[in-house]
């Protein structure tokens, strides 16, 4: 365990291998599970400037369901705001491509400009989910092992790419630059012994 400007850091974020595998799992995180993406409290407002502006870039099923039960719901499962599902289970701001592969109608909007929310931080961060540790006012960043992911964890060793290393640009957009730096000082330190 590292911490990391009052952030609990679980070993497997620096350890761990992994690098997601788009053509074996197809973006399954966006259709499998019980719960929406979790959404910050800041990001609730931000989804809500910006829906008028992703709504063209979603599946016709997301919009009527979006606006039926809201831009996000409560999921008391995890105690938290999450995007939205299909009744099907999938986030109702997912597309797929012609190959079948999930893609996120909020991040296509704002790589075109249209939009400044690129997506929930909890997906650009994922596997690596962040909680409220139960024994300390801290946060805590801990892996999320799920088993789609699987053959993210074989191309993670193939590659010797490093979780926090995979996840770099959502770690910054989180917590900056100098955590990122302060976080790849201690896991190279951590190699080395
Ligand atoms: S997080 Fe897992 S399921 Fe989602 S795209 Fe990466 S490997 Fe696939």
């Amino acid at each position: 365990m590292l911490i990391i400007q009052e952030v609990l850091v679980s070993d497997d974020v620096v350890k761990k291998q992994f690098m997601c595998n788009l053509s074996a799992c197809k973006g399954a995180c966006c259709w499998e599970g019980d719960y929406g993406a979790p959404l910050e409290k800041e990001e609730l407002s931000i989804l809500e400037d910006n829906y008028s502006k992703i709504k063209p870039y979603l599946t016709k099923d997301g919009i009527v369901q979006i606006e039926a039960k809201g831009l996000y719901n409560y999921f008391k499962g995890m105690d938290d705001f999450g995007t939205t599902l299909l009744d099907n289970g999938a986030c109702a701001y997912m597309t797929k491509d012609t190959n079948g592969t999930a893609k996120c109608g909020m991040e296509a909007a704002y790589n075109d400009g249209v939009s400044d929310f690129k997506k929930p931080i909890s997906c650009h961060l994922y596997p690596i989910r962040v909680n409220n540790d139960e024994n300390s006012s801290f946060e805590a960043m801990n892996y999320d092992k799920w088993e789609i992911c699987d053959a993210a964890c074989k191309l993670g060793e193939e590659h010797q790419m490093p979780l926090y290393q995979f996840v770099k640009e959502a770690i910054i957009r989180k917590y900056g630059l100098d955590f990122y730096e302060e976080l790849h000082a201690a896991a190279q330190h951590l190699k080395a012994d």
